[in-house]
């Protein structure tokens, strides 16, 4: 038997994307809408039953979330939406706002760059199973002869990824159960025998035993209704859930057996429970080996009957691109490590036909081949190893790891050789991407323009930029990232052993995608990236002009990359690659420089026992990448968030000079943690919020700083704005900014 835990639904085209897009912007109907999206699903089932896929989903399609969906069908809807009439205009309201209603909260799902919509739930809210939309699902698979299984997400997982407005988590648990037994109720009137998917993903973080105590009262309850019930996990081991639901009465688990390799499936089986053995990749890019993962199953098969074992996804397809079918321009070596999700399926497929002894046919044992083919060239090819890089990594030392100097010493030296004043301000990089700025960027990209001409302009750009923080009256500057399209990508670009996709999109929230860089080989940087835009910058200004780059814990894990080898051992290449840079900047006359790990957080580890192993490389990372400038260099780092209680030994260990950080909670508690700890860097708390329009008035700019004051003393404060500037309009910037200023200089007066 063969299933997947879900299957991706923005179309091999994003054809969803449009749909949507057209559909929001009042050019399409309602009606045009669901044909799109039935017409897709369709596509969906087809491409999985033409791989034998025997567990093929429904309701893992959604028109933007699938936590919102069951929020719909749970009842579950806040209501300041209650007044909108129009069952899709409320969903998009509550998914992306409108005129008259704030859109609800959206995070991201796991450890994942998928977002999903938070429900708001209160205790008094009148829960009741509606499954108008798995029905019409249900009904157009049934068309094509698939008997579907029903994914929904777990009773408890629901609960813990929303947020509780009103009343208690027990109580709002308590209450859900009778309707999730109305909707297995419901579920088996379309088919008696119907599979269900429960998603129960929150047991692989770290479940207190009251969760786990829940977790078996709910599953006794459900299993009541209900013989044919399997609960999913993934992107880690789930085995505290694992024991105990072995003692209820599910049908069986899929579990994740890539990236919780350490899933005991001894329980389970003990019960004579069906297990999943989730074993291609629904996270990564990478062609599976076929070989290792039928040997992995028949290792498997000594302790649990074949017939209880399926085979299948990690997680949902919804991670990886769609399919390599439109990889047109592709190396065709990198294109033959690849897998995306439709290649998956046939992997899938395979890789039961073999542990089964079931014969290939023709084509299958022609995929076979080159899988093996591909496993094998990775190992030798020359586009992947690199063996002065390896080397390069294998050298590091201690010292590469260490500035030469302790911070108290070097940022005397820092203070002397740039001379800014006290309460310094800075920006953290970008400023505004006008559609001109992306406009200009595309010509040059699809060669409308020349280099020279795309250079000019920019240069232009940099010139106005400069003279106006200058005029803003700004300490120290930056030259405005016109030339980047996004953090990442524009460093990928550069890199070798990073190559790009043409079709590779993956959702990352409603009709959004994101094309990640991928990192197939060992990472090392021809040239410079950065330094011709930075040294011009500066040249235009006497004041410090920051090196801005983007440092390796985010380049990786905002990329697929390659898992032939340790992730540290290329984030140590990444960092290697980066601190070339760092020097080449500081070599051309630079005094400060920013390196930028935005998604440091996001990439901890889902379980507790599994941090210090990841924050050992990534702060490693950050420092070999920092280390190579002499003390008088300034280090800057930026995050963008604002919860650092817990990773706070990282945050001071990564010895950056000023840190730069989120601070959009007005009453500065997160900067507690910074005091308490008597942290010694400096740091710039963002004072105003740049994902908002709104421009910052003077005065509570003022008392925002002073607030500052009190918690933290005022020679290590940076005055800023929390993000980069990229997404915001000149018109909120400029008198923003201005106003940033003229209030730092008026707390500046209060201290003399
Ligand atoms: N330097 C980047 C910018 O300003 C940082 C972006 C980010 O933190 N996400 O755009
Ligand atoms: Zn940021």
């Amino acid at each position: 038997m063969t299933y997947v835990v879900g299957f991706p639904r923005i179309g091999e085209q994003r054809e969803l994307k449009r749909a949507l897009e057209a559909y929001w912007a009042g050019n399409s109907s309602q009606e045009e809408l669901q044909k799109t999206a039935s017409d897709l699903r369709k596509r969906h089932w087809v491409y999985q039953k033409n791989a034998n896929i025997d567990l093929i989903s429904i309701n893992d399609f959604s028109f933007y979330d699938n936590m919102i969906d069951a929020m719909v069908m749970l009842n579950a809807t806040p209501a300041k939406y209650d007044d909108i009439d129009n069952c899709m205009d409320k969903y998009f309201a509550m998914a992306r706002g409108d005129d008259n209603h704030k859109a609800m909260e959206m995070t991201k799902w796991f450890n994942t760059n998928y977002h999903y919509i938070v429900p708001e739930l209160d205790e008094n809210m009148d829960f009741k199973a509606t499954i108008t939309k798995i029905k019409a699902e249900y009904k157009e698979a049934k068309e094509l002869g698939i008997s579907p299984k029903v994914n929904f997400i777990g009773l408890i997982t629901f609960v813990k990824l929303s947020k509780i407005v009103n009343g208690s988590e027990d109580k709002i648990i308590e209450k859900l159960i009778p309707v999730y037994v109305d909707l297995i109720n419901q579920l088996k009137e379309l088919d008696n025998n119907i599979t269900i998917q429960f998603d129960e993903s929150y047991f692989v973080t770290n479940p207190t035993s009251k969760d786990l105590e829940t977790l078996k009262k709910v599953y006794d309850e459900l299993t009541k209704a209900h013989d044919n019930i399997f609960v999913a996990t993934y992107f880690e081991h789930s085995n505290e859930a694992n024991e105990v639901l072995a003692k209820t009465n599910i049908k069986g688990m899929f579990l994740d057996f890539v990236a919780g390799s350490e899933n005991s499936i001894k329980p389970l089986v003990e019960a004579g429970k069906k297990v999943g053995i989730g074993i291609v990749n629904g996270r990564n890019v990478w062609v599976n080996d076929i070989e290792e993962s039928v040997k992995f199953l028949k290792g498997i098969a000594e302790v649990a009957n074949s017939e209880d074992i399926l085979v299948g996804s990690s997680c949902s397809l919804l991670h990886v691109p769609f399919t390599l079918k439109y990889e047109e321009k592709m190396d065709s070596d990198i294109k033959s490590w690849l897998s995306y999700a439709v290649e998956k399926l046939n992997e899938i497929k395979i890789i039961d036909k073999l542990f089964r002894g079931v014969e290939l046919d023709a084509e299958e044992k022609a995929d076979l081949v080159a899988n093996q083919e591909a496993i094998a060239t990775r190992k030798t090819s020359t586009k992947i190893h690199n063996q002065v890089v390896k080397d390069r990594v294998s050298n590091l030392t201690q010292e590469d790891e260490h500035r030469n100097m302790p911070f108290e010493e070097r940022i005397k030296l820092q203070h002397e050789n740039l001379k800014y004043p006290i309460l310094p301000t800075t920006t953290i990089g970008s400023f505004p991407q006008t559609p001109e700025v992306r406009k200009l960027r595309r010509d040059y990209k699809n060669g409308v323009i020349s280099v020279d001409e795309y250079e000019a302009q920019i240069k232009k750009w940099i010139d106005e930029l400069v003279e106006l923080q200058e005029k803003l009256d700004i300490d120290v500057l930056v030259h405005g990232e016109f030339e980047r399209n996004d953090m990442v990508e524009y460093f990928g670009e550069q890199l070798e052993g990073v190559a790009f996709s043409q079709n590779g999109w993956v959702q990352s929230y409603g009709s959004r995608c994101v094309k990640p860089p991928l990192i197939f080989g060992d990472v090392s940087r021809p040239k410079d990236m950065t330094v011709k835009w930075i040294t011009y910058a500066q040249s235009k200004t006497n004041r410090p002009m920051k090196g801005m780059l983007t440092g390796p814990v985010t380049m990786l894990n905002w990329s697929f990359v390659r898992d032939d080898q340790s992730r540290s051992a290329t984030g140590y290449q990444m960092a290697l690659a980066i601190r070339d840079e760092v020097n080449a900047l500081e070599a051309a006359g630079i005094k400060v420089i920013q390196v930028d790990e935005a998604a440091l957080r996001e990439g901890y580890p889902l379980r507790n026992d599994k941090k210090a192993e990841y924050e050992d490389w990534a702060i490693r990372g950050f420092r070999i990448t920092t280390s190579g400038v002499k003390p008088e260099t300034q280090i800057h780092t930026h995050m963008c968030y604002s919860e650092f209680s817990d990773i706070m030994d990282a945050i001071e260990a990564m010895d950056a000079d000023v840190i730069s950080i989120e601070n959009a909670r007005s009453d500065n508690s997160l900067l507690e943690i910074f005091k308490q700890r008597g942290y010694k860097g400096e740091i710039g708390p963002g004072i105003y919020d740049i994902h908002s329009p709104r421009i910052p008035s003077v005065e509570e700019l003022v008392e925002q700083i002073q607030a500052l004051m009190k918690v933290l003393p005022v020679e290590k404060l940076w005055v800023n704005p929390d993000c980069g500037l990229k997404t915001r309009k000149w018109a909120e910037t400029t008198p923003s900014l201005e106003n940033m200023v003229k209030a730092t200089k008026i707390v500046r007066e209060q201290l003399k």
